[in-house]
């Protein structure tokens, strides 16, 4: 996994300056809270924009078309593949989803944050197209509680709770190479720890772009 680590570590501050949109690459077993999270930070904090995936996996109740995913057919699926229209896509739990590609350059000029919420599988593609995206990983207190949560969900069958907790387990055991790890337990603190993540990352983004400017308005002073 070493590899991954050098190509998501360091900062480029010059590519910063510029101020290309920062990415935010969340993953977590399913059920973890992944999406209750994001949405309450995307609420909480401006300039954040959630990528929206495809997936060939049913709706459910709760969700949304264009909002939630983009919900696509095996068949239209396949052809944005053909067409490499995804940034990264994978299998997961018998379902394809799929990342289109964010615009790089319209991020820059809205100055927008973008937040991706892939897999682990999806991740380690992304970071290979992407330059230095910031990687969170979600964890649950325990399966117990993972369990719980997937079964007051209410939207699994019970056989495919128990489908998700062994996928869950392997899951979890790529959380080492990510920045960042965060345990949603209380899910307030989880919401304080994303936002400082992210607020914290931001700062670093702005740093030498300060310093330069504030350079220039010592350098005026003493003139
Ligand atoms: P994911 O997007 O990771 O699959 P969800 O956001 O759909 O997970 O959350 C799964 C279930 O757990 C939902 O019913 C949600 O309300 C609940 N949940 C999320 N975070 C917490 C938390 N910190 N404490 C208790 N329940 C939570
Ligand atoms: P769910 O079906 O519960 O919404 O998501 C199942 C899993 O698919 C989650 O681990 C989620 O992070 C992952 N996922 C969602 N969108 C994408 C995507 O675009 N690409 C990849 N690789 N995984 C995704």
């Amino acid at each position: 996994m070493r590899f991954l680590l050098e190509r998501v570590g360091g900062l480029d501050l010059e590519m910063r300056e510029k101020g290309v949109g920062l990415i935010f690459i969340i993953s977590a077993p399913s059920g973890t809270g992944k999406t209750t999270l994001v949405k309450e930070v995307m609420d909480q904090l401006p300039g954040l924009q959630f990528s929206v995936s495809c997936t060939t996996r049913l709706p459910r109740p709760n969700e949304k078309d264009g909002e939630d995913y983009h919900f696509v057919s095996h068949s239209v699926f396949q052809k944005m593949v053909e067409r490499n229209e995804f940034l990264e896509w994978a299998e997961v739990l018998g379902n394809h989803y799929g990342t289109p590609r964010p615009d790089l350059k319209k991020l820059e000029s809205d100055g927008i944050d973008i937040i991706l919420d892939i897999d682990t599988q999806g991740a380690k593609k992304a970071i290979k197209e992407i330059d230095l995206p910031i990687l969170i990983y979600l964890l649950p207190p325990s399966l117990k509680v993972l369990r719980e949560r997937l079964i007051d969900r209410g939207v699994d069958s019970l056989e495919m709770v128990k489908f998700r907790l062994s996928n869950a387990r392997r899951d979890m055991e790529e959380a080492h190479w990510y920045h960042y790890v965060i345990v949603n337990d209380r899910i307030e603190v989880a919401i304080e720890k994303l936002k400082s993540i992210i607020i914290a990352e931001r700062c670093r983004r702005s740093k030498s772009l300060i310093l330069k400017e504030n350079k220039k308005k010592w350098e005026e002073k003493d003139g």
